[in-house]
């Protein structure tokens, strides 16, 4: 007998017809002789629902209260999807993330699973019983708090329940058909893949490919976890995330130079105008922006050309910690002696991810061919061993993407289906 851990999505589970489609599919692999657990996200767009109403009431958020709120989401649904597993004649018992034993540190809105105690899933997997836990939740000893995983971590809640439960397969089931060379809502001519590297998957994830949580992915790869992305609207089989290093002897595969493209349009640019060219200087930024609490992305400083000796320091990081960096730096304006700042959040983020790229020449020039072509200006650009990223203006990514996935030989021959979801 096989232990499958199973995901389902918001998408997935959006309404009652959905959630009963959904109990048949877990009803199925139970009566193919499996052991079941399922961790199960809140319902359609609940969690932007509950934020939304959050908004409404209060202008500056409480983060424990804030998690105590979105923890319901979970709740409805896994309550109801318990519910409709029963109803049909088979046993099935659903927990919270704090009574499954998902243990993280005390950081609300972004915890880290740091343990997982599945005591009372294990009694009720030895009585038959089908197991259905709250996705994106967990539970801190030491404040003894309800905290939340941030956005999209009921994926990484069902990679930490496969771990501990030792699962032979953790299915991710949303409302694609797994892993394509792009967001099919952007790049219509994305192709599905059969497989790809945890590796390339972790960058993708990085870059702003939402369909796997990036712990979720890093947490797999720690721990031996394959991964299985699939639609929960058709039966055929999706994306495995697999490691190389664990692949059978004498099994390869054969690799592309670009596996995928990726879009972010979460994050804002920041510009410290006019800042002396003297060392201390980027440290003396960077830290203030550390302690205002935001995790900085692309940094891009020059030597200063001008006679002045003053040059300017631009860097990325998500909107929603723009407003703290801002008023952070704008208090050390004296210390660091800037001139200016400027705030930028029309800004999208194109990354081209490929781990052949390590041995591959002349990537980075087709990239910035293709752009040419498409007449698209370039902000910013970094890159890693197997990701070169640019920053562009937020209304040319999308137009940015097809061009460079068509230039890379990406695009398939019929369009991507997306099943479901507003892509919220
Ligand atoms: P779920 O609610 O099932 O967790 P998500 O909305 O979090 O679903 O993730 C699925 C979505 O991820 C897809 O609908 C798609 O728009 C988006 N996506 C972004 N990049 C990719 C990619 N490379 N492959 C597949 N889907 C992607
Ligand atoms: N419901 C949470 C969210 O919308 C968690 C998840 O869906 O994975 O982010
Ligand atoms: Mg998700």
């Amino acid at each position: 007998m096989s232990l499958i851990v199973q995901k389902f999505g918001g998408s997935s589970v959006a309404d009652a017809e959905s959630i009963k489609r959904v109990a048949k599919r877990i009803v199925d692999t139970r009566k193919a002789g499996n052991d079941v657990v399922v961790a199960v996200s809140a319902m359609g767009d609940t969690t932007d629902d509950l934020l939304d109403l959050a908004a409404a009431v209060a202008p500056i958020q409480a983060p424990r209260e804030l998690d105590m709120l979105l923890s319901a989401g979970e709740r409805i649904s896994m309550a109801l999807l318990a519910l409709a597993i029963k109803s049909m004649g088979y046993e099935a018992r659903s927990y919270t993330g704090s009574q499954a034993g998902m243990i993280t540190d005390a950081v609300h809105g972004a915890a880290r699973i740091v343990d997982v105690t599945p005591v009372r899933l294990r009694e009720a997997l030895d009585d038959g019983a089908i197991v259905i836990v709250a996705g994106f939740q967990g539970f801190n000893r030491d404040t003894r708090d309800i905290t939340t995983l941030g956005r999209g971590g009921s994926d990484t809640t069902a990679v930490a329940l496969a771990a501990a439960l030792q699962a032979d397969v953790c299915e991710i089931y949303t409302d694609v058909d797994g892993v394509f060379t792009s967001d099919p809502r952007v790049v219509a001519k994305a192709r599905k893949l059969d497989r790809i590297t945890s590796e390339e998957m972790l960058e993708l994830a990085g870059s702003g490919a939402k369909v796997l949580h990036i712990r979720a992915v890093e947490y797999a790869r720690r721990h031996g976890v394959t991964l299985h992305v699939r639609s929960s609207f058709t039966p055929d089989e999706g994306t495995i995330v697999y490691d190389p290093a664990r692949l059978p002897e004498g099994e390869t595969v054969e690799e592309s130079v670009i596996t995928g493209v990726a879009v972010d349009l979460s994050e804002a640019k920041i510009t410290i105008v006019g800042v002396p060219d003297v060392p201390g200087v980027a440290a003396n930024v960077f830290t203030t922006v550390a302690k205002s609490g935001a995790n900085v992305d692309m940094i891009v400083q020059n030597v200063s050309a001008a006679a002045t000796g003053l040059t300017d320091i631009s860097f990325t990081l998500p909107k929603s910690e723009g407003q703290a960096a801002l008023s952070a730096l704008q208090r050390e304006q004296e210390a660091i002696r800037f001139q200016s700042l400027q705030y930028d959040d029309q800004i999208g983020k194109l990354s081209v991810v490929g781990a052949a790229m390590r041995s591959a020449t002349g990537v980075s020039a087709k990239f910035f061919e293709a752009l040419f072509a498409a007449g698209i200006n370039i902000e910013m650009i970094t890159t890693s061993e197997i990701r070169i990223s640019v920053v562009t203006h937020a209304d040319s990514v999308n137009d940015a993407a097809r061009a460079v996935h068509a230039a890379f030989g990406l695009d398939g021959d019929t369009d991507a289906v997306v099943h479901a979801g507003t892509g919220r």
